[in-house]
């Protein structure tokens, strides 16, 4: 058990990715926090992530855009586990598509919201007991649009770049902590997210959704994509203490489609 005693919580813990890492989290042994905005999906994913580990899952709804929910969030688990999480994954949120010309302040605004200030607030909010304990580990799912740019995906891709600066900078301020900061930067895993941008590939192409998969699947070496356990595999080597030596990488788990 490679997470005994510690506590995870897990931002958009109610499906695809970030519910394979609660998944992976609970069965080596960490008590787990799932926070998303929809309820319903927070509360199924704890409820059968906690039959089939036996570990503690508790579901709590929080918009990490919003500071006021974030912090309501980190009082919710002091007050359940009596104190904040050891590990802390970032991982909520969104990706839509446009062209540059076409990005409306609203669609910039909220990729910016959701997936680079709400990675911050919840660093903010973690870190300062990981610091007087001595140990923590802040994983923020950030995405290979994080280290390079593509058509119509501008604000994704802005808000991606961010989330690395924000995690290099982080990692250098507490290194000496025993505290690390990585960052996990998937190529197109098999989510909701994924069938989302498939929707929308065919709504703008003459493309079928299997011409689309296709295509995306075509971007990678190994012309598949990648299944959420698999990024879920990496936060735990990231979480666990076997992984103190990392810190401050942004680590690609896209079958070789970037190499940086
Ligand atoms: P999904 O759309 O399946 O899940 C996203 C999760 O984030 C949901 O639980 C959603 O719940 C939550 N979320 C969205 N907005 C907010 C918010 N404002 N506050 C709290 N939670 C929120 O996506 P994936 O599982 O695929 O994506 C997870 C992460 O991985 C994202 O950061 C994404 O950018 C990244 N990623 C995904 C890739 C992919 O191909 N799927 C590739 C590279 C990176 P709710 O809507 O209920 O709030």
């Amino acid at each position: 058990m490679k997470l005994q005693n510690k506590i995870a919580l897990i931002t958009g813990g109610g499906r695809g990715i970030g519910r394979a890492i609660g998944l992976k989290f609970a069965g080596e042994g960490a008590q787990v926090i799932l926070a998303a905005r929809s309820v319903d999906q927070v509360k199924q994913a704890a409820s059968e992530i906690s039959r089939a580990t036996s570990a503690r899952v508790l579901p709590l709804v929080c918009d990490v855009t919003e500071v006021a929910s974030v912090e309501w969030l980190f009082k919710s688990v002091k007050e359940y586990f009596d104190r904040g999480p050891d590990i802390m994954v970032n991982n909520a949120g969104i990706a839509e598509s446009a062209p540059l010309i076409k990005t409306d302040d609203e669609h910039w605004n909220r990729h910016l919201a959701v997936n680079l200030s709400g990675t911050f607030y919840c660093m903010r909010a973690a870190l300062p007991e990981m610091i007087e304990l001595g140990w923590g580990r802040i994983i923020n799912v950030a995405s290979i649009a994080g280290k390079i740019g593509g058509p119509y995906i501008a604000a994704y891709s802005a808000s991606k770049h961010g989330v690395l600066g924000l995690t290099r900078s982080a990692a250098l301020e507490v290194a000496a902590k025993g505290i690390t900061v990585n960052a996990i930067c998937p190529g197109y895993v098999d989510t909701e997210m994924t069938t989302r941008g498939i929707e929308n590939i065919t709504k703008k192409t003459r493309l079928s959704a299997d011409e689309a998969m296709d295509s995306i699947k075509k971007m990678s070496p190994q012309n598949r994509i990648i299944e959420p356990e698999e990024v879920a595999s990496v936060a735990l080597l990231l979480a666990s203490d076997e992984g103190r030596g990392i810190n401050g990488q942004a680590i690609n788990v896209d079958g070789g489609t970037v190499m940086f």
